[in-house]
């Protein structure tokens, strides 16, 4: 079965799209060349998709959300058990849908995560519910960060994108209020082949909103859900990307990051080490970045129905359920995250690269494309030392 919702809507990223300073808190620092981050003990990030219901159809949506509530969400004292364990854990909550503000109870929750001092982040959909008093009661619990989509720099991208007019008029309606009642945001763009040629539109659209923009999440498309029919980028095209990303971000007022692309880090490094950077530094800077995190480590999925898999975007195997077991152990004990965490184990050249334990490509593209989440990333034009010996 493949998990619901749709991280879409604002998926905060595969290091939560929140600072990862702290990421590599309980974790392990493995590999040799170029290391990376094992968290074997607790993730970073825990994204809980809260409910499937959304007023949007948007046309990448991960799990082709629905309008209506389904009655088995994950709610009451089984939903606070989880939260329990997530503080327990010292895990960031981030809460996504479907949109989380359909939850009646979404207030209620996030006052608990609160007063147990978990820190939430959440990602609604841009829609009329989400009001001046929502985003306002937002910032009076304490939650970190908003995630906001805007996928091009005006309506006829936006809208277009997304199949739902009105969109973008909301979405910047949600940018100017987050403004208003100072809460910082997080935007989310998803790149395919109809918004990659408006990337750069968009990147001074948003430079006029910092604040509250703190930091844009560029997410590589998945072909999952209604995303399967979008035009995912060709490995060429997501290293001309990457190109621009590095170099826009030496200049934005807000940090730049990709999403569901850890092979930025090996284009970062690259860039780095050709620039003259020391290796100390680099590993200093791996540190910060949360180097090796990526689905199954350091970041965990919660379903609406409290089913367990290693990432939104990854739907497979299903781990478990918070409601027979805690969400913790399923973390620390599934064979199958086990698996995801172990570099050496990946096939093709992900498996020969230097870069493996600091990258390790996107686990949900290559089972998007294979069907075997260890398979090698498709969008990565690197070829490892290794290979290149042998060739
Ligand atoms: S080959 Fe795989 S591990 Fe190496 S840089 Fe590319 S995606 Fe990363």
């Amino acid at each position: 079965m493949r998990p619901q919702g749709t991280l879409a809507h604002g998926h905060p990223g595969e290091v939560g799209g929140h600072e990862v300073v702290s990421a590599t808190r309980h974790a392990t620092l493995v590999g040799d060349a170029y290391p990376g981050y094992v968290f074997s003990d607790a993730p970073r990030n825990v994204y809980w998709e809260m409910t499937l219901a959304c007023d949007l159809a948007c046309k990448h949506c991960r799990a082709d959300a629905i309008k209506r509530r389904d009655p088995m969400e994950l709610e009451g004292e089984g939903a606070r058990a989880m939260i329990r364990d997530i503080k327990a854990m010292g895990s960031m909550l981030i809460l996504t849908g479907g949109d989380p503000i359909r939850r009646p109870d979404l207030f209620e929750l996030v006052a608990y995560a609160r007063e147990i001092g978990v820190p939430v982040s959440i990602t609604p959909s841009t829609t009329p519910t989400l009001t001046r008093e929502v985003v306002e009661r937002f910032r009076t619990l304490g939650v970190a960060a908003m995630g906001i989509s805007v996928d091009g720099p005006k309506a006829e991208v936006h809208d277009a994108f997304r199949g739902v007019p009105g969109t973008f008029a909301h979405s910047m309606r949600a940018l100017a209020l987050a403004r208003e009642v100072r809460i910082p945001v997080q935007v989310n763009t998803t790149v395919t082949r109809e918004t990659l040629p408006h990337l750069e539109a968009l990147y001074g659209l948003l430079e006029k909103n910092a604040p509250p923009v703190r930091r844009w999440s560029l997410f590589l498309l998945v072909p999952v859900g209604r995303g399967a029919r979008l035009g995912a980028l060709t490995a060429e095209e997501v290293e001309t990307l990457f190109g621009w990303v590095y170099e826009a971000g030496r200049e934005a007022p807000f940090h730049m990051a990709t999403v569901e692309a850890p092979h930025y880090r090996r284009h970062w490094i690259q860039r780095k080490l050709a620039e003259g950077m020391p290796r100390g530094a680099l590993e200093r800077a791996a540190k910060q970045m949360g180097f090796g995190m990526r689905d199954g480590n350091g970041v965990i999925f919660v379903s609406h129905r409290g089913d367990v898999y290693p990432a939104g975007f990854l739907p497979a195997p299903l781990l478990g359920n918070v409601r027979q077991r805690p969400l913790s152990e399923i973390y620390r004990r599934a064979p199958a995250l086990h698996q995801l965490r172990n570099m050496d184990a990946l096939h093709g050249k992900c498996g020969a690269c230097e870069f493996r334990w600091a990258c390790g490509g996107s686990r949900s593209r290559a089972y998007a494309a294979t069907g075997d989440f260890m398979a090698a990333e498709p969008t990565c034009i690197y070829q490892p030392l290794a290979r290149q010996a042998t060739a």
